[in-house]
């Protein structure tokens, strides 16, 4: 735990410099406009602790594999996100001395990430040699209306002295990935010019792949409000250019340089267009100007707001923590479809920047509820271009007949991960990005994407669950062995209660909507079956078969689901059984002693009920949740909202509120001392997750919305807008009552606590508030 940050409704306030801080500030500082993204580096030279760090999605590096025991099947590579090159230098030498923070005296140092508005600011005033004194100010954003533009608005004023000030204005491609398994960089320099007396350009490649990424910058000098076209010289490096130029700085006068960049890769471009698209991007840059792009970028994010901001009145530190976690998804995905959410979004190096189930099974409903529609499809739309990828997937583990298994961690659709007990048994991931279809349909009414795309996807996974079960002699049912659920504390089990629930829900699902496709469009479903080769009549039946007899540990006594087959063999303790000392369990015990152990790293049957929930009886969900909740220590990040959200629904409030609070701030209180690594951009989205569908109870059932809302204690109102099938709707809970108002589309008929209501647009109904 370390608060070491101002609590604000809407900024993220670092007062004062404390360089054993710098790299955790650098994640939470992070900027992103969806393509691209950047740690909260300094523009000026800095030698202290840093993780330099710029992303620009979907550029990735096959990064040999290293382990420690080769396994066949396992891919050869794992794929991370690059340290892409950098644009943000601007390098100052004060009287042929350098300004680095790391090597002076720093005076009001502030440090602001403008949530509302999308930018970061920074100032400080440096004491240098000679007690002379600098100011300076920095803005600088990724423009998400020109998501190939970053610009920076940097102002020095001397204040004490005059000058000469020499300013580098570079681009550098010379970068490194921390976490290069053979300390290698992975790019080399394919060309670099200069256009005009402010222009350069950088081409870099990646050694593997040939991934190009072009840059170009553009800058201009102001002395207070005057411009002036300093003579400028071109500095050549290996992967490196920049231009530089050196005027007098005068005793209290101003100095602004802008520095606009645009950045572009051949995921977009093509690579004879790259120079010239390069220069059009900073063409609009500069004829636009700093403060037009600014606005127009503050303008786009005043418009994600209106769509996606929770207000928490009475309580300015969660509406902060949430007002983070709402900022950084929208910072990190805008529905592009070539491109996903890595854990860390693009705030570091950890997970590679690639996809992981978390996207399906956590980022996907809050992208439906804030977002247009095209955003949360462009992300099933991801999957269903990766599905010939996840047939040759489940190919190469042997299984066969078009069965697919897609990756556990990918960037192009390949696994890219290696260790045994996940690559070739966490296979409930198949189920998540199945379920995702199923929620993406139930929530927006989007029926065609079944036919149009969905049912290709379920096939293919359905295949692959009839032959990962087998058919067990001495229970006469189907079994599956050997895999890991949700709950990596517990590896190569049998019958993971999650895992069989999950996969043969996807059977059930997958013939549900063969039925459907089949009624509803015969000759879209006749291709299905000839593109996929596939036998309805044989292959249903066979699913059918496994579905109903499909084995599921259970516990008669206790009334619950088991966890896999022998769970309750294991010395039962709960979480309280803990000494403070030995937590994380992870960072104090041994592998081998947690995984004998009983406890639970993250929701495993209790995702299951969650996901499922309408299956199951309250009473049921409520004793498999007092069970596993106090054996369940929640070191993933992903852990408590789930927990949350069934607390709420179960009527512990107080609960549900605490396990809230474990992920609302996690990254802003640095709760488990990691956030220099990156923030957990996946797990924010659980986070608003525990608002909308814990707090305020929301569900749909049978296309229609619910809600059954309560008010944590410490809070005096919250209110939030969610998009539902083309309308909008704000729910607004204070301590009294929960007001819904319909704010746009058509008549709509909702559920409040049970109670049906036709609502038009503009009107609104209101009703007590129900505790359980
Ligand atoms: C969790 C996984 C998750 C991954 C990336 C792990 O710690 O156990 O469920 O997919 O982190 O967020």
């Amino acid at each position: 735990m370390n608060q070491y940050l101002k609590i604000d409704e809407w900024n993220i306030i670092e007062e004062g410099f404390n360089p054993d801080n710098n790299r955790a500030s650098e994640s939470i500082f992070s900027l992103g406009n969806g393509k691209m993204g950047q740690r909260a580096n300094f523009e000026e030279e800095y030698n202290g602790d840093s993780l330099k760090g710029n992303y620009i999605g979907g550029i990735y590096y096959p990064d040999k594999t290293k382990v420690g025991w080769w396994k066949n099947g396992y891919p050869e590579y794992y794929a991370k996100v690059l340290n892409a090159p950098n644009w943000i230098g601007i390098k100052i030498n004060i009287n042929n001395s350098p300004l680095d923070l790391a090597q002076c005296e720093i005076e009001d140092f502030k440090r602001v990430l403008n949530m509302k508005e999308g930018y970061l600011e920074r100032s400080f005033t440096a004491v240098l040699p000679e007690n002379k004194k600098i100011s300076v100010n920095a803005i600088r954003f990724l423009s998400l209306t020109h998501d190939e533009i970053g610009a920076i608005k940097y102002e020095i004023t001397p204040l004490n002295f005059s000058g000469n000030f020499t300013i580098t204005m570079d681009l550098d491609a010379d970068v490194h990935n921390e976490d290069a398994n053979y300390d290698e960089k992975f790019w080399n320099e394919k060309e670099k010019f200069s256009l005009s007396d402010s222009q350069v350009f950088i081409t870099a490649q990646t050694k593997k792949i040939g991934f190009i990424v072009g840059l170009g910058i553009d800058f201009q000098v102001f002395r207070e409000k005057e411009i002036i076209k300093p003579e400028t010289q071109e500095i050549k490096k290996n992967k490196y250019i920049a231009k530089t130029f050196t005027i007098k700085g005068n005793k209290k006068e101003k100095i602004t340089i802008y520095k606009y960049a645009a950045i572009a890769s051949s995921l977009n471009h093509k690579e004879e267009d790259l120079n010239k698209d390069l220069e059009k991007e900073l063409e609009i840059a500069t004829s636009l100007g700093f403060n037009k792009l600014l606005n127009e970028h503050k303008e786009a994010w005043n418009k994600k707001w209106k769509d996606s901001d929770i207000i928490i009145k009475g309580d300015t530190a969660a509406q902060q923590g949430i007002r983070f976690n709402i900022f950084m998804l929208n910072q990190t995905y805008t529905g592009d479809e070539k491109l996903n959410i890595g854990p860390k979004g693009f705030t570091g190096e950890k997970y590679g920047g690639s996809t992981y189930w978390d996207t399906e099974a956590y980022c996907l409903p809050f992208y439906l509820r804030t977002s247009p529609r095209s955003v949360a499809r462009n992300l099933l739309l991801y999957r269903y271009r990766h599905l010939g990828k996840a047939i040759e997937n489940a190919k190469k583990l042997g299984f066969t007949k078009g069965a697919a298994l897609y990756p556990m961690v990918t960037m192009n659709g390949e696994e890219s991960h290696n260790e045994w007990e996940i690559t070739f048994e966490e296979i409930h991931r198949n189920g998540a990005i199945a379920y995702a279809i199923f929620n993406y349909i139930r929530y927006t009414g989007d029926e065609r994407y079944l036919s149009d795309y969905g049912l290709e996807v379920l096939i293919s996974i359905s295949r692959f669950w009839k032959q990962r079960v087998n058919f067990s002699e001495p229970k006469q049912q189907y079994v599956m062995l050997g895999v890991t659920g949700p709950n990596e504390y517990e590896n190569n089990v049998h019958n993971n209660w999650y895992t069989n629930m999950i996969a043969s829900w996807t059977m059930e699902y997958t013939m549900y909507a063969i039925d459907k496709v089949k009624r509803e469009d015969p000759e879209k479903y006749r291709k299905i079956t000839d593109k996929l080769n596939f036998n309805d009549i044989t292959e249903t039946n066979a699913w059918r078969e496994v579905v109903e007899n499909l084995y599921y540990p259970y516990d008669s006594k206790r009334e619950i689901y088991l966890q896999q087959e022998g769970y309750l063999d294991k010395e039962q303790q709960t979480v309280d059984d803990l000494l403070p000392s030995e937590r994380p369990i992870n960072q104090h015990w041994s592998w081998d002693k947690i995984l004998r152990s009983c406890f639970i790293k993250q929701a495993d049957v209790l995702q299951g009920l969650y996901f499922f929930e309408d299956r199951y009886k309250e009473e049921t969900i409520k004793r498999n949740y007092d069970f596993y909740e106090s054996r369940t220590v929640h070191e993933s990040s992903l852990s408590p909202c789930v927990h949350s959200i069934l607390a709420a629904k179960l009527g512990y409030e107080k609960k549900a509120y605490s396990l809230y609070l474990r992920t609302a701030r996690l990254d802003l209180d640095d709760y488990n001392n990691e956030v220099a690594e990156g923030c957990h951009v996946t797990s924010m989205a659980g986070t608003y997750m525990s608002i909308v569908e814990g707090f305020g109870g929301m569900r749909i059932h049978n296309g229609k919305l619910h809600f059954k809302p309560f008010i944590p204690d410490k809070w005096d109102s919250y209110s939030f807008i969610v998009k539902f099938r083309d309308r909008q709707i704000k729910v607004e809970v204070d301590k009294e009552k929960t007001t819904i108002y319909h704010q746009s589309g058509e008549k709509l008929s909702l559920f409040l606590y049970g109670k049906e209501h036709q609502l038009s647009e503009n009107e609104n109904i209101s009703e007590k508030i129900k505790h359980s």
